[in-house]
């Protein structure tokens, strides 16, 4: 089946972590055969970048994103910068990522995260692709939120051209409605995770219940966040079909719509061609 309104994307995975070293081949065959043609996968590092795109080189499913994880920020000097710059401009590369700000295990001090995060947003300007931003907050809090949502404003204000097809995602979304609201009226997407399939995920249900599909990803963060049924074991991009059945469920449409809207969004933000099976 080639149609891709009939295949998911999953639109962040990192299948260069070392979990999946045993099988990594397996993992994405056994998402093709679940329906889930495409997977982009993200660079935390220079090196995971490099290794999304090698990736991306080896299998026609994969596409690679490439930039630097807050928890790193403090690698991204120039040279680095430079390096992410040149790996930007490889073709199976789709977006700058991932980059943001991460308030919640604080591994990285917030000013170098506060300047990797600029320096990698003016670099995505300069080499006009859309961006996959990161954010977390302390329980309870939403600093994080508050000062990527004011970057993004700025540096949406200060871009030349904004691409029609949209600035970016706000990936593995667990802020407020209005912050979503906000976002999407900036022309951002919001990636959906495992976590909204969890029994005690009521509010983050309601928040995804009222956001318009069309501005919905659908996403698994794999290794991280299995949802359910799987939950306790590794996630993989075969587990996205859980996440598109739970939108479906609460935007109250079937999955056949939820699969092609969230597809087509996919298909425009990151470039793809929109019929895997003539590439
Ligand atoms: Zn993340
Ligand atoms: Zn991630």
């Amino acid at each position: 089946v080639h149609d891709a309104t009939q295949c998911l994307c999953e639109t962040h995975a990192h299948l260069d972590d070392r979990q999946f070293d045993p099988d990594r081949e397996e993992v994405i065959q056994r998402a093709v055969e679940a329906g889930v043609q495409r997977i982009i996968t993200v660079g935390t590092s220079l090196e995971s970048s490099r290794a999304a795109i090698a990736l991306a080189e080896r299998y026609p499913a994969v596409y690679a994103v490439v930039g630097v994880h807050p928890h790193d920020a403090e690698t991204v000097d120039h040279a680095a910068l430079q390096a992410v710059r040149e790996l930007a401009m490889h073709p199976r590369v789709v977006a700058i990522g991932e980059i943001g700000l991460d308030f919640y295990r604080d591994w990285a001090p917030r000013d170098a995260q506060r300047a990797a995060f600029q320096e990698q947003l003016a670099l995505a300007d300069e080499v006009n692709k859309p961006v996959v931003i990161h954010i977390r907050d302390q329980r309870g809090e939403n600093h994080a939120y508050e000062e990527v949502m004011a970057a993004l404003s700025a540096w949406l204000a200060e871009r030349s051209e904004v691409p029609g097809s949209g600035p970016g995602v706000l990936h593995c979304f667990s802020g407020e409605l209005e912050t979503a609201q906000r976002a999407i009226d900036l022309g951002f997407y919001i990636g959906v995770d495992g976590p909204v399939t969890y029994p005690n995920a009521a509010a983050l249900q309601a928040r995804i219940g009222q956001l318009p599909l069309e501005r919905l990803l659908l996403e698994t963060d794999c290794p991280y966040l299995t949802p359910q049924p799987r939950r306790g074991r590794r996630n993989e991009p075969a587990y996205l079909p859980f996440i598109a059945q739970k939108v479906a469920e609460l935007q109250r449409v079937g999955v056949g719509e939820v699969t092609a809207v969230t597809t087509g969004s996919a298909c425009r933000l990151f470039g793809l061609p929109c019929d895997p099976g003539r590439e």
